[in-house]
This record gives C-alpha cells, structure tokens and sequence, in this order.
C-alpha cells in the first residue's frame, strides 16, 4: 500500500483487493475510536485496505460520537412525533365522520 496518509491520496493498485483482485470500495467508519474516517474495504471479502482519511484529533474523536448520539435521539424523538400527528389526524378525521353522521341522523 503507498497510501499518503496526510492526503489521504491513494494510487490506482490501492483500490484493488490483494485478496481476491475485486476493486474496494470507500467506506466511513462509525466506531468511537474513529468517528466519520473513511477506508477502503473490499465488499467481497471484508479485506481491510487502509485509511482514506489521516487521523482525527483528540477533541474531534471525544465531540464525534456525542453529537453522534444526540442526532439519533433527536432522529427518535422525531419519529416518536410523526407518529402522534399521524394519529391525532386519524382522530380528527374519525371525529368529523361522527359528526356528520350525527348531521344526517339528526336531519331524518
Ligand atoms: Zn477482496
């Protein structure tokens, strides 16, 4: 591998598995220890093939995953609230079909 850490810059036969030859794809690492850094990995059979991003700071590696997990809890509390309106407008709706059956029982 002649990665360029620093610029993340990777030739043309670093994008391709040693393993089985297929081309890696880019992918973004997730885990606590490496927050939002890309590698390269193969799909086919999960070769690791190396860093795309250099490494993050301290500060950026101990922020990362909190703002991670408040999106998430925003994102529920969302979904949560979605839920309600959607039933709040089966309510509505289901009150005006009373009420209009009641206008017309009324009326014969
Ligand atoms: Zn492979």
């Amino acid at each position: 591998m002649s990665c360029n850490s620093n610029t993340g810059k990777h030739n043309e036969e670093d994008y391709l598995c040693i393993q089985c030859g297929n081309r890696k794809v880019t992918l973004t690492s997730w885990t606590n220890k490496n927050p939002s850094r890309r590698f390269l990995s193969c799909t086919d059979c999960d070769e690791f093939g190396g860093w795309v991003d250099p490494p993050m700071c301290r500060r950026a590696v101990q922020i990362i995953p909190e703002l991670l997990r408040r999106v998430k809890t925003l994102e529920l509390e969302l979904a949560k609230s979605k839920a309600r309106e959607r039933r709040m407008k089966f309510y509505i709706a289901a009150t005006w079909v009373v009420v209009a059956v009641l206008v017309m029982w009324k009326k014969t």
